[in-house]
């Protein structure tokens, strides 16, 4: 519990209307999309970076813990308060996109911006914004450069952390910290935007990002690739890249999520199919998204693909998207819960990893459907159980997770770590690696007053 005293010197900083500790603020913001729970103590709403620095100040002199929340859509606990104190909630006030340089494509945003705002936003002005989390209509741009989210653009325009240009953050001590220039080249000091980027909260709070904006891509064109086996349709991954390919999207279906779809949701693929590969091409000119297509097809097909649709209008577009876009809750036909990761890969390694996460499943006798962003070698793995085999989940995740960690890959490609898979860092980092992560975490945060106990730090 929060004194007073405390409430009252926080209510001096922002208002009274700015703050709030009633049960149901306390309710309201103790969730995320992990559906665990942790009430904070209370909610500050910052009207400003002046007021960030003002509160960070006070909780560090009195030692209260601080958890700064966009829109709480993370999941892995990043926005949770698990050891209760304050939430630092942005989505109120500090949200407002403060400029778009049209001549250098750059925007300056607030940090409790959503994502879709800004991508709306700059289109209207003929430029991009191509980071698009599947959570982009509510997700925060301060929670996507805190987590470091991708998206469906990524495979060929990069993560969040490749539009970050500069920032403004505040340490627990009040201090204003700038970081970045508005330059495409800077190497000026150490690369700080670098290392508060995906550090979920932890080690400052951010207050302005200053993001990368690219010319709107023209013409645009959905593809899907029809494949007997998994495994064909992650060596066509690689070696369709590799060979020349280079598709905003390549998502990825498995054999068990494309016969829930079937199943749950009637969608027309084939009953014998064992993968599918979807995805957009895009370019400025329509003789660029036809060599992209012409590409693909003749990779995919190399590569074991029976069929290679190209959608015609928007109406196909949408069909071909929707096996991709409702693989998540097609998928409970296979158990009533899930225990979702994301796990990450080198491309080349996709066929290998699948194997031996299917390899795994039977182990446990758990089905694992599997689906995801191929074209980044991240795929969300899907250990399906009842409730009642929570251990043995948990038991299984962890063998994934070394399995992959062994073949050169990370515990995370997306989500990050917060609470859900801090328990499993020392399988990803040694002992060495987790104490220079300690001390970058007490050179920001000398007090851990910041998210403390996130990535199990
Ligand atoms: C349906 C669904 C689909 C999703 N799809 C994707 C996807 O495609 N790709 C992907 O990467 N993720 C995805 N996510 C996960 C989530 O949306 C992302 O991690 C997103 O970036 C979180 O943004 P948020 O505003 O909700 O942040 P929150 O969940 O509120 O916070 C996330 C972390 O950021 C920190 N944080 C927030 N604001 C600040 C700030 N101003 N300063 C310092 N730290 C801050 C928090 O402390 C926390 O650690 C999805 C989630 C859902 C529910």
């Amino acid at each position: 519990m929060i004194e007073k005293t405390h409430l009252q010197a926080l209510s001096n900083i922002v208002g009274k209307d700015n703050i709030y500790d009633d049960k149901a603020h306390m309710i309201a913001y103790s969730y995320d999309a992990t559906r665990t729970r942790f009430e904070p103590d209370a909610v500050v709403f910052p009207r400003n970076e002046e007021d960030v620095s003002k509160i960070l100040k006070y909780c560090n002199d009195n030692r209260i813990v601080i958890t700064a929340r966009g829109a709480g859509s993370g999941f892995t606990g990043g926005a949770l308060p698990a050891n209760g104190g304050i939430i630092l909630a942005m989505e109120k006030h500090m949200n407002k996109i403060l400029e778009v340089d049209t001549e250098n494509m750059v925007a300056v945003v607030q940090p409790g911006v959503v994502n879709m705002d800004l991508q709306k936003h700059v289109e209207a002005l003929g430029l991009f914004y191509p980071p698009d989390p599947a959570s982009e209509e509510y997700s925060t741009l301060g929670g996507n450069v805190s987590e470091n989210a991708g998206g469906m653009r990524a495979a060929k325009y990069g993560l969040t952390k490749d539009y970050v240009m500069a920032l403004r953050a505040v340490r627990t001590n009040g201090d204003i910290i700038r970081a970045g220039k508005r330059t495409i080249k800077d190497v000026a000091g150490y690369n700080v935007a670098g290392i508060l980027i995906a550090s979920e909260g932890t080690l400052a709070v951010l207050t302005e990002l200053t993001l990368k904006l690219i010319p709107k891509p023209k013409f645009k064109k959905t593809y899907m690739g029809i494949f007997l086996s998994v495994d064909n349709a992650m060596n066509a991954v690689f070696k369709s890249l590799s060979a020349g390919a280079n598709p905003v999207a390549m998502e990825f279906l498995d054999k068990l999520v494309i016969e829930a779809l079937i199943e749950k949701l009637g969608v027309n693929l084939p009953k014998d199919a064992g993968g599918v590969l979807v995805g957009d091409v895009d370019g400025n000119v329509p003789e660029e998204v036809e060599f992209q297509l012409k590409t693909l097809e003749e990779s995919f097909k190399e590569n074991g693909a029976v069929e290679f649709r190209i959608a015609k209008d928007e109406a196909e577009e949408k069909e071909l998207w929707y096996a991709r876009r409702n693989a998540s809750q097609s998928i409970t036909i296979f158990g009533n819960k899930k225990l979702n990761e994301d796990i990450s890969v080198p491309r080349s390694m996709l066929p290998k990893a699948l194997e031996k996460i299917y390899a795994i499943g039977e182990k446990y006798n758990f089905k694992i459907p599997c689906f995801g962003h191929a074209g980044d070698g991240n795929i969300h793995v899907n250990v399906m159980i009842d409730i009642s085999q929570i251990d043995e989940g948990h038991k299984c995740i962890e063998e994934i997770f070394q399995m992959v960690v062994d073949m050169g890959g990370t515990l995370s490609g997306e989500h990050g770590i917060g609470t859900s898979k801090a328990p499993f860092m020392g399988i990803a980092f040694n002992e060495q690696e987790l104490q220079l992560f300690r001390n970058i975490k007490k050179a920001f945060d000398p007090n851990n007053i910041l998210n403390p106990g996130k990535m199990g730090l």
